[in-house]
This record gives structure tokens, sequence and C-alpha cells, in this order.
């Protein structure tokens, strides 16, 4: 029988990963036949360390998924530098922009997300891109450009302080530039925080050498001189980074009659409604699971690549609760549930304890004995307890502020995770669990190398490295992160 052939269209994280493992499953090639088409000049690499290569303490190369080797090794057809214009779904046919194409049995669209450049007057130039003195982070591209732009001293603008923009300013500021971070809504983060937690967050930015202004709206940019506040008031900066949220990269999808600005709507299977192409990553949708995460995006990638290649034709996408993650410098924050909008549901009960002067704070909000939601700034400890009470479903302890304070499991995850259920998930990018780890470890006889590869865990945002270390044994200390 011919192989199915399967065209990915976008070679980001998403599309990068569903190829892997893909081949994982079929390394010869015998039932899938495989091109990744990618819009971009290089190979995929991991976009969730950006922030690293923008301060400078990782190189392109540290954060690359796959060598310039690994398509021929892999007996991938992998287009470079081309991107998808038309998607012709009668004749199965996806036109490249250089004229020619491609055809498929079955296509995927991994075409991911792109920055939003809010309508503030001046930012956008006339084909909808960043203006001159603008920059957006999505890329290695953006990576350079910042670069090149800024350096000690210089003053610059990010506009949108969400994750990305509390991220993007530290890791300036940690480059030397003069940065504001400016904020429309009354603190920073409001989509994940309260607004002590915001609050408590502004003040760590502002120790870091971030001046924070929330509350007010950018209303012009300058280019070479600044950006205009609603009050009037004058921010100036020879760079403006807008971080400002994503749009699902959906032009391709929604010419072709398949999905709509908001994303390309998917089943359990990752179908659109033509049997003959999926959607993961940044712009599907699969009901009203969160998306724009890594977690997801990997998680449906190992889906699909059961049901390409027939290893699991059962195989069904069920989204994991999103938790969210920001480490810049010292600051670690964690934040999940319902606590998320700072909204307490009638029936739980809230916990909250502060102490801005030492920059910490801790919320968690309990449904009975179940961990509903959390907001935990500075406690480390607490926050990775709390995450794992949330995944597992376990009750939480009734010594609340042991809770609190990060002393809920018998010892903190990073000191001993042998003390955590088989069921723990270690690595939330990869959906690792500790039973993953310790299995891995008893076939590959141990060390980090060989877990990391059998398990790819740590590979994503690297947070949990010393727990896989701990976990592998003594054999070794090496690791990657990437
Ligand atoms: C700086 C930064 C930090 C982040 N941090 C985190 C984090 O801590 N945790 C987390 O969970 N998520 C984080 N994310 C989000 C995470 O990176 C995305 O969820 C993930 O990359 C989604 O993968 P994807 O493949 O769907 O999209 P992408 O990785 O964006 O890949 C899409 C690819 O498709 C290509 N493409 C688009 N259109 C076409 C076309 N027509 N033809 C050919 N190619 C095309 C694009 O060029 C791109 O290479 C972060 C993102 C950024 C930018």
């Amino acid at each position: 029988m011919n192989p199915l052939k399967v065209v990915i269209v976008g070679y980001g994280m998403a599309g990068a990963r569903l190829a892997e493992l893909v081949r994982e499953r079929d390394p010869e090639g015998e039932r899938v036949e495989l091109t990744v088409v990618g819009a971009e000049s290089r190979p995929a690499y991991n976009r969730v360390l950006l922030s690293g290569v923008l301060d400078g303490t990782m190189t392109a190369d540290d954060i690359a998924l796959h060598g310039r080797q690994w398509a021929r090794d892999n007996q991938v057809r992998l287009l470079l530098g081309a991107t998808a214009v038309r998607l012709d779904r009668v004749a199965r046919v996806i036109h490249l922009a250089d004229g020619s194409s491609v055809g498929y049995d079955v296509l995927v669209l991994a075409t991911g997300s792109r920055p939003w450049l809010p309508p503030v007057g001046g930012l956008a130039d006339e084909r909808g891109a960043p203006a001159r003195g603008v920059a957006t982070l999505r890329g290695l591209d953006d990576c350079a450009r910042i670069a090149a732009l800024t350096g000690p001293g210089v003053p610059v603008a990010v506009l949108g302080g969400g994750v990305l923009g509390v991220e993007t300013a530290l890791a300036l500021a940690r480059r030397g530039a003069g940065v504001t971070l400016v904020h429309p809504a009354p603190h920073l983060m409001e989509r994940h925080l309260d607004p002590t937690a915001g609050m408590i967050l502004a003040g760590l930015c502002r120790a870091a050498g971030v001046r924070v202004v929330t509350g007010l709206a950018a209303v012009r940019h300058y280019p070479d001189e600044g950006v205009k506040l609603e009050d009037g008031a004058f921010v100036p900066a020879a760079l403006t980074v807008v971080t400002a949220g994503v749009r699902p990269e959906t032009d391709l999808a929604v010419a072709a009659g398949l999905g709509s600005a908001e994303g390309v709507p998917v089943d359990d299977r990752l179908r659109t409604t033509d049997p003959r192409v999926h959607a993961l990553g940044d712009c599907a949708r699969v009901g009203d699971a969160p998306s724009g995460l890594l977690r997801p995006a990997w998680e449906q990638a190992a889906v699909l690549a059961d049901l390409l290649t027939g290893a699991d034709r059962t195989a069904r996408y069920r989204p994991s609760p999103a938790v969210t993650r920001l480490r810049a410098g010292n600051i670690d924050l964690t934040a999940f549930g319902a606590a998320h909008l700072g909204l307490d549901s009638r029936e739980a009960e809230v916990l909250s304890y502060a102490d801005p002067a030492r920059g910490t704070y801790a919320k968690v909000a309990l449904d009975g004995d179940q961990v509903a939601g959390a907001i935990v700034l500075g406690l480390p400890d607490a926050g990775a307890a709390l995450t794992q009470l949330y995944d597992t479903g376990r009750p939480a302890p009734t010594d609340r502020p042991a809770l609190l304070l990060g002393r809920a499991l018998p010892r903190a995850v990073e000191d001993d995770p042998a003390h955590l259920p088989d069921s723990t998930v270690i690595c939330r990018c990869n959906s690792v669990t500790k039973a993953d780890l310790t299995r891995a470890a008893r076939v590959t006889g141990g060390g980090v190398t060989a877990l990391v590869r059998a398990t790819r865990a740590s590979t994503g945002c690297g947070d949990c490295l010393p727990r896989v270390r701990r976990l592998a044994g003594p054999h070794d200390t090496t690791g990657t992160q990437t």
C-alpha cells in the first residue's frame, strides 16, 4: 500500500513536534510520506525560550529544536522559507508563494498565531506590519531586530503587561535598556492575577529596573520619539515593543472556508469540517479550551501522530488544565484555575497571604477539599505544591497556613520528588509524569540525558529540569533545556 501523503503547513513548535512523533512511530516512512512547509528560513526552535535570547543569556543555537540535518536524517521533505498561500481542498493541493504546489492526502494546519497590533495611531504601517521604531516578539528574527535597536541606556516602551509583556520588559531591562512597561488595565496580568498580586508584581518589576505605568492606554506612537498616553503624558522611546496579545494565524484556513479569525475549529481527533484537513497548536480551537500555549500544542501533536500513523486509532485529544507560569530573573509566578480571574466563586473558600515588602503573595481558592485555583508569587514551593494538588485532584491538607506557604506536601518537589505520587506531572509542557520518568529510568538505566531523550521532559520551558535531575539518579549531571 502507498504511504499516506501528509503535508504539515507550519514548522513551528506544533508542526515540528508532529513531524518528530510521526517519524518516531513510522521511522522508515512506510505508512506516512511527510512534507513540512515552513515560512521561516530556519529549522524549528523553542519559542518559549525567546526571552533568554532577548536578554543575551541564550543563543539561537541554544533554542534550536532541530538541526539542519534533521529532515534529511528522518526522511522528511522540508521546505524552508516557503509560505503556503492557497489551499485548494477540491484538488487537494497547497499552493506556495513561489508558485509551486504540493499535493496531499491529509493536510495539517500548524500555522500558529501572530502578534496583534492594537489600533493605536502610528504603530502599524500601511500593510499592517509594525511601523518604523515598532517591534513585536514572536520569532528569532524579531529578537534580532529588537537587539539591533536596543542596548544599554536606550529608552524602550513595552506596550502590554500580560505574561509576554512582563517577560519582555524584564529581559530588555537585563540588557540594560531603560524600559517603561505600559499597561491599560488597572494592574499587570489582569487575566491571571488579582489586584494585590498585580501590584506586588509591579513592585518586583520596578525593583528590576522597569518603570511600570498601569491604567493608561497608549494613544499614539511617534517614530524615534516615543509613545503618547491617554492622559497626555509622553513615554520617550527609541523602540516600542508591542506585546498586546496574539491572534490565531488562520488566513489560509479562512480563505478555504475552514475557520474564522478566532481559530480553526477541530474535534477531538483534530479534524476540521473537512476530514482530510487537520489543525493543531495555536491556530486550532478545540471547544472553548485555552489555546496559545505549548502544552496543548504538544499533546495534540501526540494524538494526531497516533491517528495519522495508525499507531493508535482510538487516540483522542482531551484538554489538560492550563497553568500560567512566569519565570523572569528572580520572579517566580504561578497562576491557575478559579483564582485566575481574581473572581472568587461563591462556594469557594479563599485563603490569602501577602507580604508586599518581600514580594510574596499566595491566594488559594478551595472547593471543598480540592484546590480550585491559586495565584502564587515569590513562593516557588507553594506554587509547585499547589500545582501538584490541582493536577492530581488530591485533597488539600487541613493545615491551611502550610498550604499557602508551600509546606503542604511532605517536601518541596524541587528537593525531593521521590515523595510524590506516581501520577504527579513533573514536566507540564510535555505532560510527563513521575511514573513516566521512573519507568524511563528503569529502561534506560537512568541519567538525565537518557531520561530527557526517552520522555522529552524539560525540553519545553525547562522549568522542571531540577526535578528531572533528582529523579534521574546519580548517573550524570548534564541535561538539556532544549
Ligand atoms: C516569547 C514567547 C514566549 C512564550 N512563552 C510561553 C510559555 O512560557 N508557555 C507556553 O505554554 N507558551 C508560551 N508561548 C506560546 C508558545 O510558543 C506557542 O503556544 C507555541 O509556539 C505554539 O506552537 P505552534 O506551532 O502552534 O505555533 P508557532 O510556534 O508560532 O509556529 C507556527 C509556524 O507556522 C509558520 N507559518 C504560519 N503561516 C504559514 C504559512 N502560510 N505557510 C508556512 N508556514 C506558516 C510560522 O512562520 C511559524 O513558524 C510563548 C510564545 C512566545 C512568542
